[in-house]
């Protein structure tokens, strides 16, 4: 017997038509190099609704692939509804890549046309001749100090709008598995992968942050969205604060601490989402601002050290909300918020808790396999194997096949690449990715969790651990570290530092100073440049 129910696709026409008809008055703010730009929710919509029109005046595809090229702002989230409210896939490029990576992603993505920010034509204009299927690049001024290419495929994006009517009427996208936005994974390994998301997949991921055990986010609320939305959709916060009707307050292309800082002051900011690069920078700068309406700070995307959150509790009452995904995820897959179970334990206790990367989100299933023998690990805390996921918003397979599906199981899961244990709860504590765990001596030492005991220590400023070739043990553990400004220490200080905290055959076999981590594309902790950087290095004691 089938259930009785209206079978309503899920579809981003929903979120954009419950924005516009419920919060028309709400603003969003975008930050800019002078100021700032207010647009109350009903402008904007007006905007999108010329902005769909316009797609289809530039003869832009059915299901054609619309580029963007943009910092966080409003006119970015006017992309991200029109194009897929007009059945087009929205592919954000991640700005931060090489141009290798990106000519390639774009040419693969087949994109049509591409909407750049001023500030970022620089960039991507030296890029165009090798963009294959790019018609049109639309230039977004954002008032930046930069000359425009006398050329005929650009287009101004603000004339553009002027010249096309709004849209009337209902945006219909009829199958929710049609394509809504696609998104490239940095490619550590090999070339980059497309990753597809659906309305469906979308819609349902975007109601996550609603949730109480979560951002819940609600009409209340003030989001800054730190996280770009050129990297996995911003961890879905733009579209949570469209269907929640949060107020949203765009970084623009000032990202740095103190912009941040000043942004989530003035506005009274309540909720906010970045990597731990940007919270580690705002860190020294806490007590010059009032803070005081902070109630989330979500931060994921790579592993958020247990002194970092117990930093930000200390001076703001606040800890960061520590969650886990990947751009396959959608990207996010956990979250660590606090369970009644929770409250008996010390503060130390709930302090370790925090630093667990959560229980997987509702919808969302995990499990923990064995690399080796592929069986199904017990959730004791103790055992780690692979994270494997599956749920309505993780990938079944990448954009044209690519990576040949080895990075899905065949039963349907994705093979996660992350290292964890998992507690009785089901909090996922992550040991470590794959390729960055140490091999020693045929015994497994996590990199990421040597970064957090290193990174405790009061003089440090950030750590990165890589695994380095050793005749007899097959790999060691190097420690690469950053001092805070002004602080000195030695090799055999941060050693000692250790010594109490990890097992003795843990401890690194060597300290190096650097000035700064190596940083990716989305600001977190290349471990693959430092391999690079450290190829060759000779352990002391490594040809005994
Ligand atoms: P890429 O693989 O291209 O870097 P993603 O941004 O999708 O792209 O990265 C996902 C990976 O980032 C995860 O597989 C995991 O290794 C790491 N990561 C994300 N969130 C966390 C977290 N909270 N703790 C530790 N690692 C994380």
């Amino acid at each position: 017997m089938l259930g009785l129910m209206q079978d309503r696709p899920l579809v981003l026409p929903h979120i954009f038509h419950r924005a516009e008809q419920l919060f028309g008055r709400k603003e969003i703010v975008t930050a800019t190099a002078d100021g700032e730009q207010r647009i109350t929710i009903a402008e904007w919509a007006q905007r999108v609704r010329r902005l769909a029109t316009a797609l289809d005046r530039l003869g832009i595809s059915a299901d054609g692939r619309v580029a963007t090229f943009c910092w966080n702002t409003a006119a970015h989230l006017e992309l991200y509804l029109a194009a897929p409210c007009t059945g087009r896939v929205l592919h954000t490029l991640n700005i931060r890549l090489f141009p290798d990576q990106l000519t390639y992603i774009a040419n693969h993505a087949e994109d049509e046309i591409v909407f750049v920010d001023r500030s970022l034509l620089p960039l991507l204009w030296p890029l165009t001749d090798k963009m294959d299927t790019v018609r049109h690049y639309v230039v977004i001024d954002d008032g930046a100090d930069v000359d425009i290419p006398d050329d005929p495929r650009i287009l101004d994006y603000d004339q553009l709008l002027a010249e096309s009517e709004p849209f009337a009427g209902q945006f219909i996208v009829e199958d929710e598995n049609t394509a809504a936005a696609m998104c490239y994974t940095s490619g550590t390994t090999g070339n980059p992968k497309g990753v597809v998301y659906s309305h469906r997949s979308t819609v349902l991921h975007s109601l996550i942050s609603l949730i109480a055990d979560g951002a819940a986010l609600s009409e209340r609320d003030v989001v800054l969205p730190i996280v770009p939305m050129f990297h996995a959709n911003a961890w879905g916060l733009p579209y949570g604060c469209l269907l929640a009707g949060s107020t949203i307050v765009f970084p623009g292309p000032n990202m740095t601490p103190k912009a941040v800082l000043e942004l989530l002051a003035s506005h009274q900011v309540t909720v906010t989402g970045g990597v731990p690069t940007i919270w580690m920078g705002a860190l020294p700068m806490l007590g010059d601002y009032d803070l005081s309406h902070l109630r989330v700070l979500l931060c994921g995307g790579s592993a958020v050290p247990k002194s970092l959150s117990e930093a930000y509790r200390e001076k703001l009452g606040v800890p960061l909300l520590h969650a886990w995904g990947m751009t396959e995820t959608s990207p996010i897959a956990t979250m660590s918020t606090r369970r009644s179970q929770h409250d008996e334990l010390t503060e130390e206790q709930r302090a370790n808790v925090r630093a667990k990367q959560g229980q997987p989100v509702p919808l969302v299933e995990l499990r923990l396999v064995d690399p080796d023998t592929g069986d199904e690990l017990p959730w004791d805390d103790v055992h780690t194997g692979e994270i494997q996921a599956a749920g309505p918003w993780i990938a079944k397979e990448y954009y044209r096949g690519e990576g040949g599906g080895s990075q899905y199981t065949e039963d349907g899961w994705l093979r996660t690449g992350d290292v964890a244990a998992a507690d009785e709860y089901g909090f996922v504590r992550l040991v470590d990715r794959t390729k960055d765990l140490v091999k020693s001596g045929g015994e497994w030492i996590s990199s990421v969790e040597l970064e957090n005991e290193i990174m405790a220590h009061p003089k440090i400023a950030e750590a990165a651990v890589i695994a380095i070739p050793h005749e007899r043990w097959v790999e060691r553990p190097m420690a690469c570290v950053v001092l805070k400004p002004g602080e000195s220490l030695t090799a055999e200080e941060v050693l000692e530092h250790l010594k109490p905290r990890v097992a003795k055959w843990w401890l690194p076999d060597a300290v190096e100073f650097i000035d700064e981590v190596p940083k990716t594309s989305v600001g977190k902790f290349s471990k693959k440049t430092l391999r690079d950087k450290f190829a060759g290095y000779k352990l002391p004691g490594a040809d005994a």
